[in-house]
């Protein structure tokens, strides 16, 4: 079968004829892949600036954001049948003994770093015809979310903060919107997203969604594609060619939530001194490591100690998000499917690898195994 491989050690990314992988345990479901997203990871793996092959290997086959069609179950498989379809989350346990979160099943906390991810890792990825796994690792998806489910994992980033967001701003119980999406009035549902990538967009739809009354803040200007993409799902577009950080409150009054989806760190930590009383600042960016930079360290720190603002990085995804993914992205159909379409903005077959692999238009690339 094809797989999309990339040879750090020859600097190349190939097509490759890869084996057919079958069960092995009675735990295991076959599916044959219909759409892998691509991103940013993807791209940095085909740079040779980041992802290791399994051990003895001299290849990695990439793609992590996955969606299949079940072609096969293992006997002791319940919860999933032929032809149906599913997602797959990306990191595999550790393994080890000391890592409660791994044992827990929670190895998007692992405490080791010894985990894997498939298509990142050590693990083989999904851009490849068919894929095997144990029955934990996919999550049901309905059928009418098929066009779009390819979506999943990179809104499960938006879904774990969230989550988080929840846990945290239980502090608040006056005024925060509820889980489940209807809003109150109150003090704590100004949200702002930095960045209008893809990450930043299903951020946007998934904090709208929530109840948030949302702002996207990106370097677009106000009259393009990316900032009427924003209106059409209810949400404020805010360009930084006419606002800086230091206006944005004047623009869109208190921020209460921060979610960061550039991997800018001197953006951030500019609007960091900016967000208001009892706020929550999300990172989910991963930025090169580009030397020191200066920013007002005693205005950040007492502006959190004296505002009760929380800070928290968040990384991968837990089962939890992966089902409020599959249950908002049914959301955000019913209400603005039309804009959820155009977050995909480009189909590719396996054959046409390299253009969304090379090249960084658009929002969401797709390569398709029909
Ligand atoms: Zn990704
Ligand atoms: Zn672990």
């Amino acid at each position: 079968m094809k797989a999309i491989a990339v040879f750090p050690q020859q600097r190349e990314v190939r097509l490759i004829d890869a084996q057919e992988p079958r069960l092995t345990g009675p735990d295991e479901v076959k599916v044959r892949t219909l759409e892998v997203g691509v991103c940013g990871t993807d791209r940095e793996i085909c740079g040779f600036h980041y992802g290791t092959p399994p051990e003895g290997s001299g290849h990695l086959v990439i793609g992590h954001e996955c969606l299949g069609e079940v072609v096969e179950t293992g006997p002791a498989v319940r919860g999933l049948r032929k032809g149906d379809l599913a997602v797959l989350t990306v990191r595999r346990p550790c393994g080890l003994e000391t890592c409660p979160s791994c044992r827990e099943g929670r190895q998007d906390f692992c405490y080791t770093g010894a985990f894997t991810e498939r298509g990142i890792k050590q693990q083989h990825g999904f851009m490849t015809e068919f894929v095997v796994d144990r029955e934990r690792y996919f999550i049901p998806v309905p059928r009418e979310l098929r066009e779009v489910a390819v979506l999943v994992e990179p809104l499960t980033i938006a879904e774990k903060a969230l989550i988080e967001v929840w846990q945290v701003q239980q502090r608040l119980p006056w005024s925060c919107p509820s889980a489940g999406g209807e809003r109150k009035p109150g003090h704590c549902h100004h949200a702002l997203v930095l960045g209008a990538g893809p990450i930043g967009l299903l951020g946007a739809m998934a904090f709208a969604n929530a109840g948030f009354s949302t702002v996207v803040y990106s370097r677009e200007g106000e009259k393009s594609d990316k900032a009427d993409l924003v209106r059409s799902f209810g949400a404020q577009y805010i360009s930084s060619e006419v606002t800086e950080i230091s206006n944005l409150v004047e623009r869109m009054g208190t921020i209460d939530v921060v979610y960061e989806a550039t991997g800018a760190s001197r953006l951030s930590f500019e609007v960091l001194e900016q967000v208001g009383p009892n706020a929550a600042f999300i990172f989910t960016g991963v930025p090169g490591l580009k030397g020191p930079a200066a920013i007002d360290t005693d205005r950040i720190m007492r502006n959190m100690v004296l505002k009760n603002q929380v800070l928290l990085g968040t990384v991968n995804a837990g089962r939890d998000a992966f089902e409020n993914a599959i249950r908002d992205l049914g959301d955000f159909m019913r209400k603005w499917p039309d804009s959820v379409r155009r977050l995909i903005t480009g189909r590719y077959a396996i054959g046409d690898y390299r253009t969304p692999l090379l090249s960084t238009d658009g929002i969401k690339n797709i390569i398709t195994f029909n």
